[in-house]
């Protein structure tokens, strides 16, 4: 039975409390990961560049020949929909990650007596995990490279965000196996730096922006954001082939997240980046005040704040 509060979720076309969602056994997505999602958050309660992200969704579905039945503005206000029927639940300090799910839908097997065969459609959103990533705007992020390559272009494109994130779920439990605290940043099958399990990287060298090329990555909304305000603070930035041996030599490197935005790296396979004696370095401290301008909110300040929590070790 639905409890009083609980979150409101959009499951083909109803507004439903989120424990009477019933995915059958055999949607595409649950046998194969065959489906594709993407991901907003709020920043006090406001949402974050909700357009961007459903045409990203819109490109995901797209590559995978998966036609949702909605289009892209019925899918914004559904987003929209679902946001202010659960924003109430919101404490003050608190914020949602607002994500799309499609999958191809039901499998079609003789004797089965589903009601419905079309495309899974959800909407739900989320609390950020703010307390549990707290520590890593105090500390800088511990990146280890996993021995596991990022998927190649040419098997399936890294471009497209998909149900499917075993790659990169192998390689986080490689790497946190070795370091609990340590998240894992791929390399692609040529070598360079690819992303992480939700991430974008970043390298600052000689004063210039770099980040691994959109060919290799999920082209991030967050990403983006960063090179739009490097172009407005003066920054040199462009998308290079970066290894080891750059990320090494980097005078600093940070992470791009929607539930980060962006978040200092402290070290890469043990090698110290960035400042000796502080996390933030200056250029990631510029682009970081520009972020905190531009949604006009203090995201560090609301990771910081919750420190002293208590937290649920990481579940995955
Ligand atoms: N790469 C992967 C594989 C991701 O899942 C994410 C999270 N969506 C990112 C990068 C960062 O993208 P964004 O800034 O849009 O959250």
């Amino acid at each position: 039975m639905a409890r009083a509060n609980e979150r409101i979720c959009y499951f083909n076309g109803r507004f439903v409390p989120e424990s009477e969602v019933r995915v059958p056994f055999r949607d595409s997505s649950w046998i194969y990961g065959d489906g594709a999602f993407d991901m907003t958050r709020s920043f006090g309660h406001r949402i974050f560049r909700l357009e961007e992200h459903i045409e990203r969704f819109y490109r995901s579905l797209k590559y995978l020949r998966i036609d949702p039945g909605l289009s892209p503005s019925e899918m914004i206000a559904v987003s929209r929909e679902v946001f202010e029927r659960n924003r109430h639940l919101l404490g003050p300090g608190d914020d949602y990650w607002l994500g799309q799910r499609v999958s191809r839908g039901i499998r079609r097997v003789e004797g089965d007596n589903w009601d419905y065969y079309g495309p899974t459609v959800i909407v739900e959103c989320i609390p950020l995990p703010l307390a549990q990533r707290a520590k890593l705007f105090r500390d800088g992020i511990k990146v280890l490279t996993p021995s596991a390559r990022r998927t190649a272009p040419d098997a399936l494109s890294p471009r497209a965000k998909t149900h499917n994130y075993l790659n990169l779920i192998v390689a986080s439990q490689e790497v946190q196996a070795i370091d609990p605290e340590a998240w894992a940043v791929l390399l692609d099958v040529n070598g360079n730096l690819a992303e992480g399990q939700g991430s974008n990287i970043f390298l600052v060298r000689d004063g210039e922006l770099l980040t691994p090329r959109e060919r290799f990555v999920l082209p991030g909304i967050s990403r983006r954001t960063v090179m739009e305000l490097a172009r407005e603070l003066g920054i040199p930035c462009r998308e290079a082939d970066l290894d080891l041996y750059d990320a090494y030599n980097a005078e600093e490197a940070f992470l791009t997240s929607t539930s980060l935005c962006l978040c200092p790296v402290r070290s890469i396979n043990g090698v110290r980046i960035g400042p000796a004696d502080r996390v933030w370095g200056p250029i990631t401290a510029r682009l970081k005040d520009a972020y905190v301008r531009l949604v006009d909110f203090d995201f560090v300040k609301q990771y910081l704040d919750r420190l002293d929590e208590e937290v649920p070790t990481r579940a995955f």
